[in-house]
C-alpha cells in the first residue's frame, strides 16, 4: 500500500503541545507504514497570521527529529489550484455567489445554518461576494480510524457553507481538500477539533470527483478548564531544547507507553523507538484529554 501523510500547521500562533501531538502522530503513522510525510503550511489567512512564524516551523520540526519528504509547500503559493476548483464547483452549479453579511443572516435566522437566501435570490453584483457550496440533503458518513463511525446531515449541521470568503480569501475547507488531492494524500491524521470539519471535506471531494483519504483524529490536549490548548488559551510554544521531554509526554498522551529509560535517550533514539513501536489502535478514542503542563 502506498501511504502519503502530512502535517498542515497554520501560522496563526506558535506550535504548542497540541501541534506536536498532531505532527508526531501523523509522522509516526506515515513512517510506521513506510509512507511519505509532507509538510504544508496553511498560510491562507493573512489577517490572522503572525509575522515571522512560518519561517520557524521547519526548524522546530527538524529539532524534534520530524523530517518531511519533498518540498515544503505554502498554500499562499498555490492559489491558482483553489481558483480552478472554485470555478469547477460554480460551473457545475454546486456552488453559488452569496452577498449576505453576517448581520443580514442573523436578522433573518436564529440558527447557524445558512438559509440559502442567495441560492434562491442570486445577488445582482458579483464583487464583494462569498461563494457557498450547496449541500441540500447531503448525508455524509465515514469511519474514523480512531474515533469510529460518524454520520452528518450537512443541510442540518452547517447548511450551504463558505469556500471563498467575502474578504477575498479562500476558505480552509476548499484549500485543504484541493491540496490533499493534488499532493496524493492517502491518510489524514490530525486533532479531533477538526472531526466536525471532515464531512464538509468529504462532501467537497465527492463534488470535485476526488477520492476520500482515510481519516484518524487524535484526542486534543485540554487545559484544566477543559479548553483545547491553543493560541487563544495561551498554550506555551514548544522549544527544541525540550524535545525529548515533550516527545516523551506526547507518546504517553498518545497511548504508546514509552519505556521509562527513554526519558534520558537522545531525540533521534526516541523517535526511532516510536516508529518501531507505533500502534494507532492504542491512541485513546476520546475527543480530548486533560493535560497538565508547567508554564
Ligand atoms: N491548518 C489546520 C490547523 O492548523 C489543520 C489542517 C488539517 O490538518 O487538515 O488547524
Ligand atoms: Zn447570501
Amino acid at each position: 500500500m502506498s501511504y502519503i501523510g502530512r502535517f498542515a500547521p497554520s501560522p496563526t500562533g506558535p506550535l504548542h503541545f497540541g501541534s506536536l501531538l498532531a505532527a508526531l502522530a501523523s509522522f509516526l503513522d506515515a513512517r510506521a507504514n513506510n509512507g511519505q510525510w509532507l509538510l504544508r503550511i496553511e498560510d491562507l489567512d493573512p489577517p490572522r497570521e503572525q509575522a515571522g512564524l512560518k519561517e520557524q516551523f521547519p526548524d522546530i520540526l527538524e529539532g524534534f527529529g520530524l523530517y518531511w519528504d519533498g518540498e515544503l509547500e505554502l498554500q499562499s503559493e498555490r492559489l491558482e489550484h483553489y481558483e480552478d476548483a472554485l470555478k469547477q464547483l460554480i460551473d457545475d452549479r454546486n456552488a453559488y455567489l452569496c452577498s449576505c453579511s453576517r448581520k443580514e443572516i442573523q436578522q433573518r435566522t436564529d440558527t447557524s445554518v445558512y438559509d440559502a437566501h442567495c441560492y434562491l435570490h442570486p445577488p445582482e453584483q458579483t464583487d464583494n461576494c462569498a461563494v457557498r457550496v450547496c449541500c441540500k440533503d447531503s448525508l455524509i458518513s465515514f469511519r474514523d480510524i480512531i474515533q469510529g463511525p460518524h454520520a452528518y446531515n450537512l443541510a442540518m449541521s452547517s447548511g450551504d457553507y463558505i469556500i471563498f470568503r467575502r474578504d477575498g480569501f479562500y476558505a480552509y475547507q476548499l484549500a485543504v481538500v484541493v491540496d490533499d488531492y493534488l499532493q496524493g494524500v492517502t491518510h489524514v491524521v490530525r486533532g479531533s477539533d477538526l472531526l466536525d470539519e471532515t464531512p464538509r471535506q468529504i462532501h467537497l471531494q465527492q463534488l470535485l470527483g476526488y477520492p476520500t483519504p482515510a481519516y484518524a483524529h487524535i484526542p486534543v490536549a485540554n487545559n484544566l478548564e477543559g479548553q483545547k490548548l491553543s493560541k487563544q488559551t495561551f498554550a506555551p510554544a514548544i522549544e527544541t531544547k525540550d524535545a525529548v521531554e515533550l516527545t516523551y509526554k506526547a507518546l504517553e498522551f498518545l497511548g504508546q507507553s514509552p519505556e521509562s529509560g527513554l526519558r534520558n535517550a537522545a531525540q533521534i533514539e526516541l523517535i526511532e523507538w516510536a516508529i518501531a513501536n507505533w500502534d494507532i489502535h492504542k491512541v485513546p478514542n476520546v475527543p480530548g484529554i486533560q493535560f497538565l503542563q508547567e508554564q
